[in-house]
């Protein structure tokens, strides 16, 4: 986005105009479009050297960001998943990369935090939670320390389908991992890879997923692979694996069989990575005004919007953006432990309608703008390519979506064809 931008224009913002907001989200909101624009500036050089944005998490360290999903008790901002999901829309709106990685480091914290908190746990699971949870906490508030969220394998488990095939041995004061994520988002960055795992048993299920942070200085953790993808380079999204690598008990993010009862009675929780992309279709069609009234910095003056042909392209921009930002932020409202299927089937159409529209708007963006705006030195050809990415991020991809709504809109749980 033009760092330039005013801030203050509603329809540029991730909420428009006359939407009710906590004076804390509007402070949290506040406090992101105050580190976007410097964001902003930086974005081209991660995207051209497909490089981490270390600057940018020195910025959300320094701004106690990284504490924004730690409950409040744990000494951290205590931002609910509507809450994180606007900070994260707005930083969306000035680096993809920073936004989308941090969305891996703030569901290390929202997860085992404000949403572990809604789920049934016997009180010796909730005692032994508390205990490690503080752990992780104390690292991530006191300590600056950042969590990737690696879980992709490359197999059917991400999509939520099977049991993950990197395991988790039990013995004596911890546990052995063994396995290989890819895709993992923070490579070489983060301080601790919150990895998703199955306790090694006989006849393992889904249900003996476990959670846990495993240091990034571990003996027997190497990443490998190169990194040189279409969009979202700033992510150094590599691949990790793992060879008996020990963490001590307290590495469980949460204890056993909650991950499984989370992703099962808390779907919204994995509409998280759509914030991002609703910050990149709110930066195209920003852009596409701009531009197109001869306002973006750095290129001449020249007007194109009396062309009748411009103003329907915007037109259509507009509805598309309106329809978009209208569902995120409905689908925001849902979010809680046992949603109504109404709403989880609206928690599916807005992942779809947000990765969807987000690389429409930035296609619209291009075409209208024309062949000046998707050169290199202008953001709107890095939009393009990072908005490509959303819909293939498992586990709700644009096509499980589809799938997803289809088939639960069709049958209720349990329900057989004769
Ligand atoms: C920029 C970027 C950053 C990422 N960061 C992370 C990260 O930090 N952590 C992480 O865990 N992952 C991350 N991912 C990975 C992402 O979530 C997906 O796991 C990955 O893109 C899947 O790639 P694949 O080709 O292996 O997919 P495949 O598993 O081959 O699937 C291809 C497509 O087939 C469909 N499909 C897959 N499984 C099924 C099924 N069982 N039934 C029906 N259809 C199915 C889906 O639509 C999917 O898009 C990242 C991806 C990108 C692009």
């Amino acid at each position: 986005m033009d760092s330039a931008l005013p801030s203050s224009e509603p329809r540029y913002s991730v909420v428009g105009s006359n939407v009710s907001l906590t004076p804390r989200q509007r402070t949290l909101i506040g406090l992101a479009e105050e580190l976007g624009p410097r964001f902003a500036e930086r974005a081209e050089r991660y995207d051209r050297e497909a490089s981490f944005p270390f600057e940018n998490y020195a910025e959300l360290r320094a701004a106690g960001l990284l504490g924004l999903c730690v409950p409040e008790k744990f000494g951290g901002m205590g931002a609910d998943l509507k809450t994180y999901s606007l900070v994260s829309a707005t930083l969306g709106k000035y680096c993809g990369a920073t936004a989308l990685t941090f969305n891996m480091h703030a569901c290390s914290t929202l997860w085992p935090g404000v949403l572990a908190d809604d789920l049934e746990m016997t009180p010796e699971q909730r005692a032994e939670h508390e205990r490690y949870r503080a752990v992780h906490f104390e690292r991530v508030v006191r300590q600056g320390a950042v969590y990737a969220q690696p879980f992709s394998e490359g197999s059917a488990a991400a999509a939520g389908k099977a049991p993950f095939g990197t395991t988790a041995a039990k013995v004596d004061g911890g546990w052995l991992i063994n396995g290989k994520k890819i895709f993992a988002s923070l490579a070489g960055a983060a301080d601790y890879y919150g990895v998703l795992c199955t306790e090694d048993k006989p006849e393992r299920t889904m249900r003996d997923t476990l959670y846990m942070a495993v240091p990034g200085n571990s003996s027997g953790l190497e990443i490998t692979g190169d990194w040189d993808p279409l969009g979202m380079r700033g992510t150094v999204s590599r691949t990790l694996l793992f060879n008996d690598v020990f963490v001590p008990d307290d590495a469980q993010m949460m204890p056993r069989g909650v991950y499984f009862q989370a992703a099962s009675r808390w779907p919204h929780m994995f509409t998280t990575l759509s914030p991002t992309y609703m910050g990149i279709a709110i930066a195209a069609y920003a852009f596409t005004v701009r531009y197109l009234r001869g306002e973006v910095s750095g290129m001449p003056p020249v007007k194109r919007r009396m062309y009748p042909t411009k103003q329907i392209a915007v037109a259509e921009m507009h509805v598309k953006l309106e329809q978009t930002r209208a569902l995120f932020l409905r689908m925001l409202d849902d979010a809680r432990v046992d949603p109504s299927k109404d709403a989880r089937l609206r928690a599916y159409a807005t992942q779809f309608t947000v990765m969807e529209n987000a690389n429409d708007l930035c296609r619209l963006a291009i075409r209208t703008c024309g062949g000046q705006s998707m050169l290199k030195n202008l953001p709107l050809e890095r939009l393009y390519r990072d908005s490509r990415c959303g819909a293939l991020m498992l586990p709700w991809t644009a096509e499980l979506c589809l799938d997803r709504i289809g088939r639960e809109a069709l049958y209720e749980p349990g329900e057989a064809d004769d």
